[in-house]
């Protein structure tokens, strides 16, 4: 079972602090959200998951930690300032502003039974380009208009790795291929943001550009669609909730050879199984166009340089053939956000009990989980329990999030556990203090079992990775 639909996340996720509205108590601000001590562990342990994945258990990325703010120069010679722009149209109707291609996401305030567009009342403009990236201004400036103190946010954390590829290439002595992996921020001033956190103006990425020799990127880029198909599943995801997209070419970045896009079933009520999908992540074959637009050296049709306002060349010399060239590039991008939505989606089980009432079990990954470990006293009376509970939690603590809690009957700290996905929680009782045993529940059989409180540290890491 899964979520039936993203509210029932956003309840359980206000609810539990996994996800809250941003600037409540000022009557909030569109599409922000403020990540609560759960949902910054979740969202923790998926960047973990993913750096672990790419920087440790491989040998060929390097880990990269960019600026938010570059040089203007950066976002020119990308081609963001000319192309990042979504088509704006309006609604002389409903004054409402809107995604020309994502119509179908939103209703219209006047008939909400319909899309923007398809009632007869409707009455649209025509489409024009509208820029998504922030703008800001860099120093003491006269105005808010001062060209030469204009900035943006960065819209994705990719540029930051294309302007250090020299840098990285240079320090790690590394050789093709190889990648270099980013995590961080980016911002953009999406037309109509919404469906919780799944489109926001602020968002985390993390990205990974993996350099190789144009004539591999073919088959490297595959391989990198395969490997994270795979990877998300290894986040507990299942397949069936996850389908393949190839980009047809009229939708292709203006940098992109091919991409294909995972998309995951965010939309699981609706009746038509083609609008239950959008994107999670998307895997492009950048080509060498980035490298290329930031070097000095390339040229136009007329032999003027492209970019005369770059200070280096950011080609590659193979020592093999002694030939230098622009290597390609291939794009795995993942948004932290959408991750962290589908993550909870798919992990939302409901389960009934002896009694006959519906409890939700979070069935995350362990790896995930923001809680490992739950310690509850059985008798929150009787000193030596509690002192017998709290020591067990202060000796795990350090190599795992545990918790200890006493604030309510058994079964209603077991319901709140499963909730938010503790794997395991603790009972320590009466006869524990005899036997120096423990009994252990398992979040998603509900079976019990009793260990051995010096056992319980390899139990733990042995069953929750
Ligand atoms: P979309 O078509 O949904 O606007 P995109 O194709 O523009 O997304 P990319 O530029 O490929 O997105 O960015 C890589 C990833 O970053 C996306 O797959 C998604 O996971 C995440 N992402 C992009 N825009 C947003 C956003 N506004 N809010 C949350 N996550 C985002």
């Amino acid at each position: 079972m899964t979520a039936p639909n993203i509210e029932t996340i956003v309840s359980l996720a206000k609810r539990r602090g996994f996800v809250f509205p941003a600037s409540e108590i000022y009557g909030g601000l569109g599409s922000s959200w403020d990540y609560g001590s759960l949902g910054v562990e979740l969202a923790n342990n998926i960047k973990k998951s993913w750096w672990r994945w790419l920087v440790y258990e491989r040998d060929d990325i390097e880990g990269l930690d960019s600026s938010i703010i570059q040089n203007r120069n950066v976002w020119k010679y990308s081609g963001h300032e000319t192309t990042f722009s979504d088509p704006l149209v309006d609604c002389r109707a409903c004054k409402g502003r809107y995604r020309l291609d994502k119509l179908q996401d939103v209703q219209c305030p006047n008939h909400p039974e319909a899309h923007p567009g398809e009632d007869k009342e409707c009455d649209l403009t025509e489409a024009r380009e509208f820029n998504l990236m922030f703008r800001t201004t860099v120093g003491a400036v006269s105005t808010d208009e001062d060209e030469s103190a204009l900035a943006y946010l960065r819209p994705e954390t990719a540029q930051g790795i294309f302007i250090n590829f020299a840098n990285v290439l240079n320090t790690s002595r590394r050789k093709l291929p190889f990648g270099i992996a980013q995590i961080g921020k980016a911002f953009r001033n999406e037309v109509t943001p919404g469906n919780f956190i799944f489109r926001t103006r602020e968002f985390e990425q993390m990205e990974m550009e993996y350099f190789v020799r144009p004539e591999d990127a073919p088959q490297i880029h595959q391989q990198w669609i395969d490997d994270f198909h795979g990877w998300i599943q290894s986040l507990g995801i299942s397949a069936e909730n996850l389908k393949l997209y190839e980009q047809s070419a009229d939708e292709l970045a203006h940098y992109a050879e091919r991409t294909v896009d995972i998309l995951y079933r965010y939309f699981p009520e609706r009746a038509d199984e083609e609008k239950q999908w959008d994107e999670l992540m998307g895997i492009a074959n950048r080509t060498d166009y980035d490298l290329r637009v930031h070097s000095k050296k390339p040229e136009d049709a007329e032999g003027k340089r492209i970019n005369p306002d770059s200070t280096d060349d950011l080609s590659y010399f193979d020592e093999a053939t002694k030939q230098r060239f622009y290597p390609y590039v291939i794009e795995p991008a993942i948004g932290v956000n959408r991750t962290l939505l589908a993550v909870m989606m798919d992990a939302y089980t409901e389960k009934s009990n002896e009694k006959g009432e519906t409890r939700v079990i979070l069935k995350l990954k362990p790896e995930l989980s923001p809680i490992k470990l739950a310690i509850l006293p059985l008798a929150k009376n009787k000193p030596e329990i509690v002192e017998l509970a709290r020591k067990i939690k202060n000796d795990l603590q350090p190599s795992m999030r545990a918790v200890y809690d006493d604030t309510g009957g058994i079964g209603k700290l077991y319901a709140r556990q499963d909730e938010i996905g503790t794997p395991f929680c603790v009972t320590v009782d009466h006869e524990s203090l005899e036997d120096n045993a423990v009994t252990i529940r398992d979040r998603d059989t509900w079976e019990q079992e009793r260990v051995a409180i010096g056992q319980l540290k390899e139990y733990l890491h042995k069953r929750a990775g």
